[in-house]
């Protein structure tokens, strides 16, 4: 079977009760033959259940099919993508460690590089996306993992993981990649050597809005130290959301596609629209990094950003006559969405930070949902014509 096809049927072996469908295993532990198997499953760690802070069938079920989706053997699912982020990063990370990561990162990753991990001693340097040299120049003795986000949010800049493949290698790094915004349909960080794929299961895996999640797969070695520190930290997934995620991935390629397709031409409708000053999407020959785009995703994603020609004042009008899309800090679900990045979640930032990785006062982010697409740019170009 392909991957598409897998996603939709590895799922748990059926009981004595032949399910078609994985039922919920809501049970915070699991019982023992006997004296003798309890004691086996805690001093030899052997496969089987034991509590599920540790592990669960509906949390494997779920993790099983992630490592499949990216192309390896193991992985650990967390309550969120920033615990999942924290886990991939604190798991291996000592005090005097130094991490190097891209400018371009989501709001809480760039918290935890900068506010938290230097609490236990652990510095680090950011690299602009665009140059490879100054990837290699950010590398230190003491540096230890590299973790980066492409595409990244809400730019929407990639960073070329052939290149990062070759230097975390040259190097002995781990590289860890945040993959929440291509999923695993659209890009396979670890082809290009990646050690850790980290995602926000909130995200294009749920793809319905309905829960918060994480995972972080990888192979077999890679993941012990990640399972090591979840068991004895306690940020585990809950079986529940493992149960309605691993449902979800049953319709992944198929909803990944249409987002794709419908942001594409949304981001081509926009590049057409004289109220419009630039546009932001993979896909577009005129984003800077296309060729790289081609090379590393198979679609653009599902995220478009923009900046209309009236900069902040126009952004804040947009928003307020938009009649269908929603107004809220998520992404990567069926409703269409719009955020506005520099006052919600890129707000803790500085100016200069944002400016930096361009994310200005007048940027708008548009998640495209599975709508209508001509409902969708009907919209946004109503929108923009009420505000102009
Ligand atoms: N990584 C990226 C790229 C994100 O966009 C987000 C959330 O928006 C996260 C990580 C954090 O995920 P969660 O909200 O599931 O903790």
């Amino acid at each position: 079977m392909r991957k598409q096809s897998k996603a939709i049927h590895g799922q748990l072996p059926r009981s004595q009760y032949n399910e078609h469908s994985s039922p919920l295993f809501l049970t915070s532990s699991f019982v023992f033959d006997d004296a003798e198997h309890g004691e086996m499953l805690f001093t030899e760690q052997k496969d089987g259940n034991i509590y599920s802070r540790f592990s669960n069938p509906n949390n494997s079920e779920f993790i099983e099919k992630m490592a499949m989706l990216e192309g390896v053997g193991d992985g650990f699912a967390f309550a969120s993508g920033m615990a999942a982020i924290f886990g991939g990063i604190a798991a291996f990370l000592n005090n005097g460690d130094h991490i190097v990561a891209s400018k371009a990162l989501f709001g809480s990753s760039y918290q935890i590089i900068t506010q938290i991990l230097p609490r236990w001693g652990i510095t680090h340097t950011f690299v602009g996306s665009d140059d490879p040299a100054l990837w290699e120049g950010a590398i230190q003795d003491n540096t230890r993992m590299i973790f980066v986000e492409t595409p990244s949010n809400p730019g929407l800049d990639l960073i070329d993981l052939e290149y990062l493949g070759a230097l975390k290698k040259k190097y002995n790094l781990l590289l860890n990649v945040d993959n929440c915004f291509a999923t695993p349909v659209l890009q396979n960080p670890v082809a290009f050597g990646a050690d850790l794929v980290t995602h926000s299961a909130t995200k294009l895996i749920d793809g319905q809005g309905r829960i918060i999640g994480g995972v972080v797969v990888g192979s077999e070695k890679v993941i012990a130290p990640v399972r090591f520190f979840a068991r004895h930290t306690g940020p585990a997934m809950s079986p529940f959301n493992a149960w309605l995620l691993s449902k979800s991935l049953e319709t992944l390629f198929v909803r990944v596609k249409a987002h794709c397709e419908s942001a594409m031409a949304l981001a081509n409708a926009l590049e057409s629209n004289k109220h419009v000053e630039f546009v932001r999407y993979p896909f577009l020959p005129s984003h800077p990094q296309y060729e790289l785009a081609k090379k590393q995703m198979k679609m653009g994603g599902a995220m478009v950003s923009f900046g209309p020609k009236g900069g902040a004042r126009q952004a804040k009008q947009f928003i307020n006559a938009l009649e269908m899309l929603s107004l809220t800090s998520n992404l990567g679900d069926t409703r269409t969405i719009v955020t506005h990045p520099a006052t919600t979640t890129h707000s803790k930032l500085s100016k200069e930070d944002r400016e930096q990785v361009g994310i200005t006062e007048g940027l708008l982010r548009i998640s495209v949902g599975l709508e209508d697409v001509n409902d969708i740019i009907a919209d946004i170009e109503q929108a923009l014509e009420k505000s102009k």
